[in-house]
């Protein structure tokens, strides 16, 4: 699929002073070199043809680790809004049900290292959740594994995604502030591109996730530092479902800069489901660069040998957050940045995309999901963008409801 092909031609004239701008078919945003406007080449389709091709059938997953990870991405959610007990037991068991489809990989021991008792924030507006906002977990081979010579230690570090209910939906008020500002949501509804305190800095992260991650990722490096020390070869895998997911990848992304050289294997695993398109076209190309393209083994899966990529990207081919709609995910339409929340809190998922799509679009500030991206396909509207569903696609029943 030749981006050459495309009807756009270097150079173009300057949409401001008219002089000629030379790009490349690999530039999305240029700027003119003499009276620095930035515009759009008109290739950002063909190169979202590239980077957010469809992996489905040419990438195989790993089916132990996956299932755990949309296991934990879902149950995050009942411990945040419903004081529910982290309960991983029934994971393990459905993964041993000789009669599923798991059988043959190895199951363990599940242990909550840190239940995020910290909360989570946009820390610079003051506005701070005191709900668990992630989940530290550590999996260990259990007897049987250890029998079978399919031992393994896996460290899981699971994000939340966005809460606005409220009442009997969400009787802890995950998501919210003390005086009942959506902080997830004004997470979701800003915008922007901004460097990391990591990385290059032409490689951009979206303002909103950049900035709940920052509230949490000290007490993370902390901790995966300490688990670390006592399980050298534990492989590391983040997850999560939607902003969680998001989050998910930034934080992939920041372990692998900041961790790769300490964590075996070069670095984590990214596993996410439903994610919002989190960086710009520099992050990411460096994610694929650095984990996409990378490939290790995941010793307690049937085939303790065979490696995996340590990046799929889990989305729904018709979810207006992940793939082809043009909701605010693709290009910025964001609420002010700086403001105390949004009113898009309070609204029906449908309400909330509509409610992006009223605000104005930037098309220079554009948002690409990361490679690998595995399009598990099409459901129904009441299934779109669910975790209920993702449960269904990997672990083949919903284990965990709330
Ligand atoms: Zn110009």
């Amino acid at each position: 699929m030749g981006l050459f092909d495309s009807k756009k031609k270097s150079p173009s004239p300057c949409p401001n002073c008219k002089s000629p701008v030379r790009f490349t078919v690999h530039t999305d945003v240029a700027e003119c070199t003499k009276c620095h406007t930035e515009f759009a080449t008109g290739y950002e389709d063909d190169i979202r043809r590239v980077i957010e091709r469809n992996v489905k059938g040419t990438l195989d997953y790993p089916t132990f680790t996956v299932g755990r990870a949309i296991g934990y991405a879902s149950a995050i959610y009942g411990v945040a809004t419903h004081n529910e007990d982290f309960d991983p037991f029934k994971l393990e068991k459905h993964l041993n049900d000789k009669g599923g489809r798991f059988h043959g990989g190895s199951t363990g021991e599940a242990q909550l290292i840190n239940d995020g008792f910290e909360g989570r924030g946009l820390r610079r507006r003051k506005l701070d959740d005191q709900r668990t906002g992630y989940l530290i977990v550590l999996v260990k081979g259990d007897r049987a594994a250890r029998a079978n010579s399919n031992d393994f230690v896996q460290i899981y570090i699971i994000f939340r995604g966005s809460r606005s209910d409220t009442g009997s939906a969400n009787p802890q008020n995950a998501g919210y502030t003390k005086d009942n500002k959506n902080v997830d949501y004004a997470a979701n509804f800003t915008g922007r591109l901004d460097r990391t305190w990591w990385a290059p800095a032409e490689i951009k992260v979206r303002r909103g996730f950049l900035e709940l991650y920052k509230s949490m990722s000290n007490v993370i490096a902390v901790e995966l530092r300490r688990l670390l020390a006592t399980y050298p070869r534990a492989r590391v895998i983040v997850t999560g479902h939607s902003l969680g997911a998001g989050l998910a990848v930034v934080c992939a992304h920041h372990l692998q800069y900041h961790m790769g050289n300490v964590i075996d294997g070069g670095g984590p695993f990214c596993y996410p489901f439903c994610t919002p398109k989190t960086g710009n076209l520099a992050f990411c190309r460096d994610f694929k660069a650095r984990l996409g393209e990378s490939s290790v083994t995941l010793p307690g899966e049937p085939n303790p040998n065979k490696p995996y990529r340590r990046a799929i990207n889990f989305s729904m081919n018709n979810d207006p957050v992940s793939t082809k709609g043009d909701y605010g995910y693709k290009h910025d339409r964001s609420d002010d940045p700086d403001s105390q929340g949004t009113s898009a809190a309070n609204r029906s998922f449908t309400g909330k995309v509509l409610y992006g799509l009223r605000k104005s679009e930037n098309k220079l500030i554009i948002f690409y999901q990361t490679p690998n991206l595995y399009d598990v396909g099409w459901y129904a509207a009441w299934n779109i963008h669910q975790y209920s569903q993702m449960q269904e696609i990997f672990l083949g029943r919903v284990l965990y409801k709330t």
